[in-house]
């Protein structure tokens, strides 16, 4: 088992709870394959127990036996707020699998619960299916989804939904929150453990540098900005980002209320449950800089031994400082090259700010206006560009392409290699809500067809995909304000 730590107050071996009568409502073959899953014409495994054990009710299939499922203890700040207690309330991790862990989220109860009913609805178990799978088609480190069953077995949310199981894969499942959680406990041991587990399997350039423990943490707060870099070069907003759903291993997890940004605005607020935007689109890297100074306290008894406390403190502030500069850097890379910006030039922040304050105050759709600009040939009058058409001021729109314009002519290279280039960082399409929403609910009537039709244009992002336009359609006006919350 993966997971690195063993005993009653690290996790609970227990048995899913079985999905009652299971069908398939999405299964992702060429992840199957890469797992070594056969696969049949209709693209769902060959053999039938998978079906089984991806709903909880069998953990062995002809090739594979899952011995021993757990689900780990760990801890948090949800909104900000210590939480204390919390852990896998409703994912059971299976086992190993080809360098993946595989668990079911909503597999039923365990030990970690709390008041919760151990399951997940059909809905959010198909949104976490396509957005893990778009997320990374899009480049971006994620959690992977293999399947989703469903099942009639009823489950109360707002109202009664059915439950269903989605089975998501990752290197590792340890989070901010493990470490939070020992470091509250006081078990030093198992911070040890779990920090030179991760040395060993996922970062092992760490291991023989001078302080291994900072490095580490060094490390894990390099890849979190990085990612949330990534995060707004392509409009994600996560929704929760709570320390406990915040990956060790800097990957997007835990998909509840997230959404990508259609109609630009920095301040948008993707989760219903977040009144306060706490987790705001443009608030992002900055919280995830906060979750880091919560691992940096977490992972502090581990540099104190070496340092004593006073120097480990120091030791962890300033590689903590480091992570706005890695951030601004890693989001300047991706929005140059969302421009075609191919040889850095010190402006280019302020190209890059300009236009976001323009689309900003325009609400133009984020996805598009780049997919626009990567069109547009500078040797063309950007008047005549139909991405004006989209600003109500044009004039201001006016004014930033001409200064886009005198840029882009520093830039050495042709129009088609900047094209080219753009394509590939500006997608097309992206999971927007409304076309998740579509699938939900034909899926809620036993249609699974547009579950299947959309992962596979996702599985593409950055392709024009000709006869499929309307995929990468902003929202109609009655789909543009779909609400999701944490209920899930
Ligand atoms: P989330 O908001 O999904 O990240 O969940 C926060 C915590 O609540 C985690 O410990 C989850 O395992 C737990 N949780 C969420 N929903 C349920 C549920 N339906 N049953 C049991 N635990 C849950
Ligand atoms: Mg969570």
């Amino acid at each position: 088992m993966a997971f690195p730590l063993q005993g009653e107050d690290t996790c609970q071996h227990l048995l899913p709870t079985p999905l009652p009568n299971p069908y398939w409502v999405g299964f992702e073959s060429n992840l199957a394959k890469e797992l070594g899953i056969t696969v049949d014409a209709s693209g769902l495994p060959q053999d039938p127990r998978w079906l089984e054990v991806l709903s909880g009710i069998a953990l062995e299939t002809h090739e594979h036996t899952f011995a021993d499922p757990i689900a780990t203890v760990y801890s948090g700040h949800q909104f900000g707020i210590w939480a204390g207690q919390l852990g896998d309330g409703r994912a059971i991790l299976l086992g190993d699998l080809r360098g993946y862990e595989l668990q079911l989220k909503g597999s039923g109860i365990t030990r970690y619960s709390r008041m919760g009913d151990g399951r997940a609805v059909l809905r959010s178990s198909i949104r976490e299916f396509l957005c893990s799978e778009a997320m990374h088609a899009l480049g971006v480190p994620t959690s992977r989804a293999l399947a989703v069953t469903g099942s009639k077995k009823s489950v109360l949310r707002e109202s009664l939904e059915t439950a269903a199981v989605c089975t998501r894969l990752a290197p590792s499942f340890i989070r901010v929150g493990h470490f939070e959680h020992f470091a509250a406990a006081r078990s030093t041991e198992h911070l040890t453990t779990m920090a030179d587990y991760l040395l060993t399997h996922h970062y092992p350039e760490c291991q023989g540098t001078d302080d291994p423990y900072l490095a580490l943490f060094a490390a894990i707060s390099e890849r979190t900005a990085k990612l949330v870099a990534h995060w707004q070069a392509i409009g994600f907003c996560h929704g929760v980002l709570n320390s406990d759903n915040i990956s060790i291993l800097g990957l997007t997890i835990d998909y509840g209320p997230f959404g990508f940004l259609d109609r630009f605005q920095m301040d948008h607020i993707c989760n219903h449950s977040d009144g306060q935007g706490r987790y705001a689109y443009q608030r992002q890297p900055q919280i995830m800089h906060w979750n880091m100074a919560c691992l940096a306290g977490a992972m502090l008894p581990l540099i104190e031994t070496r340092y004593g406390s006073e120097l480990a403190q120091e030791h962890l502030q300033k590689t903590l400082e480091e992570f706005p500069e890695i951030y601004r850097a890693a989001w300047l890379k991706h929005f140059r090259t969302k421009l075609g910006l191919l040889t850095p030039n010190p402006d280019d922040t302020s190209l890059v700010e300009s236009l976001l304050q323009l689309m900003h105050h325009n609400r133009v759709d984020f996805t598009n206006t780049f997919r626009a600009l990567s069109h547009f040939d500078a040797s063309h009058d950007a008047r005549s560009n139909p991405l004006r058409d989209q600003f109500l001021n044009r004039d201001a729109f006016d004014t930033w392409m001409q200064s886009y314009v005198a840029r882009l002519k520093e830039e050495k290279c042709s129009h088609a290699e900047r094209q080219s280039h753009m394509l590939a960082t500006n997608p097309k399409f992206v999971l927007r809500n409304y076309l998740a929403q579509i699938a939900i609910e034909k899926a809620q009537n036993d249609d699974f067809s547009e579950v299947k039709r959309l992962l596979a244009v996702l599985q593409d992002p950055f392709s024009e995909q000709p006869g499929l336009e309307e995929y990468a359609a902003p929202p109609p006006a009655a789909l543009e304000h779909i609400e999701v919350s944490c209920s899930s």
